[in-house]
């Protein structure tokens, strides 16, 4: 019986390039963002040039986190404590961990069969709570139809910020993900598309916005040396108006960075060639449904999922252990107990939320694993044929009842 020896968490070295940039960074001690000798100019400022041109953005700020990006852009459109927040119901902890970290409110919307955000729901959720904001999580790399999404937030007068965790490089009918609501957030953790441990991105068109980003991460009065950031005109009005909560990125994270960017693409090509030989693998296989990929999305695929409609909780678990037993490791939304990295809405249990059944039916049946760039096409067509013989075993017993769970789109 083949069984696969590789490890789904295991990433690719920081390019050597990177190396050097944080050796040198290291041996000059210059850390702290605004630490620079003479007309140096910081990593982090270079950084945050280079990732506005990438994504076309004009302004772009370096942060801690992720979540910390996520925080400072609801910070920045002046949510208030205790206003309601819509978000995906199918998310990771961090987002609504940032939205009740400004003490705002979450309220999940559900989930279509294709994982992204229900629309309907979206709607009536939006009027019902008089929400402004949309924190929209493009979770797993599945984007949503981004221009009937733009057009229904703003005929409903709701800001939309991107949580592109899961799409840095994606893009929607040629438009860079992050590029299509008011402020787009990015994460630089470890096992996103660009690794630097830990560290965030946020882009926006907006002066204004961007200007009290830049205030609220932790500028001191040292905001002039930013340089994918707005004239000092705009600070002047309002740096005495808004609080420092620090969160700068530093220049060794920087360093690290810099040279990924010029990375993406082909990490784009190399996931995706993964993603195409799990896909072919695990296509017409009985009892497993697919994510169908709409041809608008261009897609970094990082992760791979899949659904198994219908089926009972200890099959799911059956499945589980024997493709774990065999070296493959796979992650399962629907478990009852949060497990790493998975979990979902009802653990979130000072986010309080009525039950929703599509998230749930979804969820029941939804499995997902990392596809990371370590893995060769061989490793991933092995990983294909183990979950598809398991599939294919598990259910034999009894029919599964693969009902088409098509809803809400
Ligand atoms: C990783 C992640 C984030 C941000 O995470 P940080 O660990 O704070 O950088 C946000 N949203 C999703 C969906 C994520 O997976």
């Amino acid at each position: 019986m083949e069984h696969f020896s590789g490890s789904f968490t295991q990433q690719e070295p920081i390019p050597e390039a990177g190396v050097e940039a944080a050796i040198e960074v290291l041996r000059n001690g210059r850390l702290h963002r605004y630490n620079t000798a003479g007309d140096e100019i910081a990593q982090t400022a270079l950084l945050e040039e280079e990732f506005a041109a990438f994504t076309g953005a004009r302004y772009c700020l370096a942060v801690a986190s992720g979540g910390y990006a996520m925080a400072t852009a609801l910070r920045a459109l002046l949510v208030c404590p205790d206003a309601p927040v819509l978000t995906n119901a199918f998310t990771l902890a961090p987002v609504p961990g940032a939205i009740a970290s400004i003490g705002a409110r979450p309220v999940f919307i559900e989930t279509t069969p294709d994982l992204t955000i229900d629309f309907t729901h979206l709607e009536n959720m939006a009027r019902e709570t008089g929400a402004r904001v949309l924190m929209l999580s493009h979770m797993r790399g599945h984007l949503c139809d981004m221009d009937r999404l733009m057009a229904l937030c703003d005929s409903l007068g709701v800001r939309v910020v991107e949580d592109c965790a899961h799409t840095m490089g994606a893009a929607w009918n040629g438009v860079p993900s992050g590029r299509h609501g008011v402020i787009g957030c990015y994460s630089t953790q470890t096992y996103k598309h660009m690794n630097s441990g830990e560290g965030g991105l946020l882009v926006t068109d907006d002066a204004g916005l961007a200007a009290r980003s830049v205030l609220l991460s932790g500028s001191y009065m040292l905001y002039s040396r930013h340089r994918a950031a707005p004239p000092p005109e705009v600070f002047e009005a309002m740096r005495l108006d808004v609080p420092n909560i620090s969160g700068r990125m530093d220049n060794l994270r920087a360093a690290i960075l810099r040279p990924q960017i010029a990375m993406l693409d082909d990490r784009r090509m190399r996931w995706n060639a993964l993603y195409a030989v799990m896909e072919a693998g695990l296509d017409q296989t009985n009892g497993l449904r697919l994510i169908p990929r709409p041809a608008a999305e261009s897609y970094v695929a990082s992760s791979f999922q899949f659904t198994l409609p219908g089926w009972k909780p200890a099959r799911v678990t059956a499945l589980l252990a024997r493709c774990a037993a065999r070296g493959v490791e796979l992650k399962w939304f629907g478990a009852p107990d949060p497990v790493g990295f998975t979990s979902r809405y009802e653990h979130w249990r000072y986010a309080a939320s009525p039950r929703l059944p599509q998230t749930d039916a979804v969820l029941a049946g939804l499995i997902d694993m990392r596809l990371p760039l370590t893995f060769s096409t061989e490793d991933v067509a092995l990983i294909a044929r183990i979950i598809r013989a398991e599939v294919l075993a598990v259910g034999q017993g009894e029919v599964a009842p693969v009902t088409a769970l098509r809803m809400g789109d």
